[in-house]
C-alpha cells in the first residue's frame, strides 16, 4: 500500500492537470445549440473541474502519507478511498456522457487507471471490482432513456472493462509481489555476504578485515586527540600441544571455546577479533595503557582458571598478552606491530603473563 499511495502522489497532479485542461477545452469549445447537448457540456465541464481540484486535494494527502512507514494504517484506507473515487468517476462521467453518445470510455479509463497503478491485493481487487460492477449494472440499468440493446451493449462492455481492471490489478498485483520478493532476498543475501566478509567463520567473532577499518577509524580519532585506546594481543600458549594430543576437530572447538570466554568477559565497546590460528586481538577504545593491562591481567587469569571441556577432559590453558597504546601515526599494515612486539617478549620470557609495550605485569 505504501507504494500505490506513492504513485496516487505522481499520478494525482497529472489527472488534476489534465482534468483542468479537459474542462479548459470543453469551455473554449463552441456551445452546442440543443438543450440536451448544452446541458452535458456543462456537466462534463464542471466534473472535469471537481475531478481536478479533488486530485490537488488528493495530491496532498498522498505526500503526506508517503512520508508514514511501511505498514501505516492509513495507507490502506487512503488507497482504496482513491481507487473508489476514480471508480466512481469514471461511471459518473460515462452516465453524463450517455446524454448525447453511447459510451462508457471515461469509465474504461479509470478501470485501467486503478488497474494499472495501484497494486490492490487479490482479494481487495475482487471486492472492489465485484461491487463497482454491480454499481455500475445499477446505474445504467436505472437510466430508463437507454433502448434495451444498447442498454446490453454497455452491460457487456461493462463486465468486460471490469474483468480487465481485474486481469490487470491481478498481473500487476503478482509482478509486484515477486519483485518484491526477489528485492528481498537480495537485500538478505548481500547482508550475509557482507557478514561473511567480516566474520570469521570458526568462532563467529569479527575478523582482520573488520578490525583493519574499526582501527583504521580508530587512528583518526587518537589522531585528532580525541581519545586514548589500546590494542591487547593474546596468543594460547602451546596451542599446537592441543590439536597433537587431542586432535584438529577438538583444537577448533576450544578454539570457540575461547572466543566465547573472551567474549564474554569483555565489555561491548571492546571489540573481541580473531586475528587467525590462535590469536586474537582486543581493540579497547576510550583506555588508558594502565586500564588495558589491568585487563588484559584479568583476561589471562580468567583463562588460567577456566576448565576447558575437550573429548571429556577438563583441559587448563594459558595464554600470553602483549599491550600497546595506539599512537595515532600507526599505519594499516603494521597497526599492531607494538602489541605483537609485547606479546613476542611475553613468549620469550615464559607465556602466561601480560607484557605492555614497555614494562611488563603478571
Ligand atoms: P606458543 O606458545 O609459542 O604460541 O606455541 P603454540 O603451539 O601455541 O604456537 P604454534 O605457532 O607453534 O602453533 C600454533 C598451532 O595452532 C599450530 C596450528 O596447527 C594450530 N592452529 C592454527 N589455526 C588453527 C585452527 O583453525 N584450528 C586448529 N584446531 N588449530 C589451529
Ligand atoms: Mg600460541
Ligand atoms: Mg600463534
Amino acid at each position: 500500500m505504501h507504494a500505490t499511495v506513492q504513485r496516487i502522489f505522481w499520478t494525482a497532479p497529472v489527472m488534476a492537470l489534465g482534468n483542468f485542461l479537459g474542462a479548459l477545452g470543453f469551455l473554449l469549445s463552441e456551445e452546442p445549440l440543443v438543450a440536451v447537448e448544452q446541458l452535458w457540456r456543462e456537466l462534463v465541464i464542471q466534473a472535469n473541474l471537481f475531478v481536478s481540484a479533488t486530485s490537488l486535494g488528493i495530491w496532498l494527502v498522498a505526500w503526506r502519507l508517503k512520508k508514514k512507514p511501511v505498514g501505516s494504517k492509513s495507507q490502506p484506507v487512503f488507497a482504496y478511498f482513491v481507487v473508489t473515487y476514480v471508480l466512481t468517476v469514471g461511471l459518473a462521467i460515462s452516465l453524463i456522457d450517455n446524454l448525447v453518445m453511447t459510451s462508457i470510455i471515461p469509465f474504461l479509463l479509470c478501470v485501467t487507471i486503478v488497474g494499472t497503478f495501484c497494486y490492490l491485493p487479490p482479494r481487495g481487487a475482487v471486492l472492489v471490482f465485484g461491487l463497482s460492477l454491480v454499481v455500475f449494472g445499477f446505474a445504467f440499468g436505472s437510466l430508463l432513456t437507454l433502448p434495451a440493446h444498447i442498454l446490453d451493449s454497455i452491460l457487456v462492455n461493462g463486465m468486460m472493462a471490469h474483468a480487465l481492471g481485474l486481469a490487470l490489478s491481478t498481473v500487476g498485483w503478482r509482478h509486484f509481489r515477486s519483485s518484491k520478493l526477489q528485492e528481498k532476498t537480495i537485500a538478505q543475501q548481500q547482508a550475509a555476504l557482507t557478514e561473511m566478509a567480516y566474520q570469521d567463520s570458526l568462532t563467529g567473532l569479527p575478523n582482520r578485515r573488520f578490525l583493519d577499518e574499526l582501527v583504521e577509524r580508530e587512528v583518526a580519532l587518537v589522531r585528532r586527540g580525541r581519545t586514548q585506546s589500546c590494542l591487547i594481543m593474546c596468543d594460547i600458549d602451546n596451542f599446537k600441544a592441543v590439536n597433537d594430543t587431542f586432535g584438529h576437530v577438538a583444537g577448533d572447538k576450544m578454539l570457540r571455546a575461547f572466543a566465547d570466554l573472551l567474549r564474554g568477559m569483555t565489555r561491548n565497546s571492546n571489540t573481541v577479533v580473531r586475528l587467525g590460528g590462535e590469536e586474537f586481538v582486543i581493540l579497547a577504545p576510550q583506555t588508558s595503557p594502565q586500564e588495558a593491562m589491568v585487563l588484559a591481567e584479568r583476561l589471562r587469569k580468567i583463562v588460567e582458571e577456566h576448565g576447558f571441556e575437550v573429548n571429556d577432559n577438563i583441559l587448563r590453558i594459558t595464554a600470553s598478552f602483549g599491550v600497546a597504546r595506539l599512537e595515532g601515526s600507526e599505519r594499516e599494515q603494521d597497526y599492531y606491530h607494538r602489541a605483537d612486539q609485547a606479546l613476542y617478549q611475553a613468549k620469550f620470557t615464559g607465556k602466561n603473563r601480560v607484557v605492555m609495550t614497555q614494562g611488563k605485569v603478571g
